[in-house]
């Protein structure tokens, strides 16, 4: 059987932290699918469009990673896809409260699929999108926490 992970989220932007989860997850998975998470009525910082662009660039040339967008539940966009786990990154306790949360609640609707949690990083625990989202809405500069060749200019 392949073992096929979907990693969800809105990577809204892509950021080292999401780079260092996939990386260091490829030796447990055959494929990881990185699903873009779409919810119409949730404002983004950067389009669906761009941000598939990103992910497919940060992991060009690596075959066992793929770029999806979904609509819908997690676990409905898995069993379409074939995926028996989803990957999630941990950075902090506040992180796992809401992740079992979520992963009880995917596994109480579909019991073959496995939440697999993958710490963060020492030193990348503190990087999160909606930071750097606040960075860049203010002038900053956000690029050290993106991966290299993103050009996060807005407009
Ligand atoms: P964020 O939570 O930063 O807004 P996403 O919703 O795109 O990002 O998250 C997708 C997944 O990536 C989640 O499981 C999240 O916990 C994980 N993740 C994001 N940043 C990091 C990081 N710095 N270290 C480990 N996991 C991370």
């Amino acid at each position: 059987m392949n073992r096929i992970a979907l990693f969800p989220g809105s990577f809204d932007p892509v950021t080292i932290g999401h780079v260092d989860i996939v990386n260091r997850s490829l030796s447990l998975f055959d494929n990881i699918v990185i699903g873009i998470g779409v919810n119409s009525s949730k404002k983004t910082l950067y389009t669906t469009e761009k941000r598939k662009e990103w992910l497919g660039k940060v992991f060009e040339g690596k075959e066992q990673v793929s770029v999806e967008q979904y609509e819908g539940l997690t676990v409905d966009f898995c069993r379409e896809i074939g995926a028996n786990f989803i990957l999630r990154g941990l950075r902090t306790s506040a992180d796992f409260e809401f992740e079992r949360s979520i992963a009880q609640m995917n596994r109480s609707m579909q019991e073959d699929i496995e939440t697999v949690f993958v710490l963060s990083s020492p030193g990348l625990s503190a990087v999160n999108s909606s930071i750097v989202r606040e960075i860049i809405k203010n002038g900053g500069e956000a690029s050290k926490f993106v991966p290299a060749g993103i050009d996060l200019s807005l407009g």
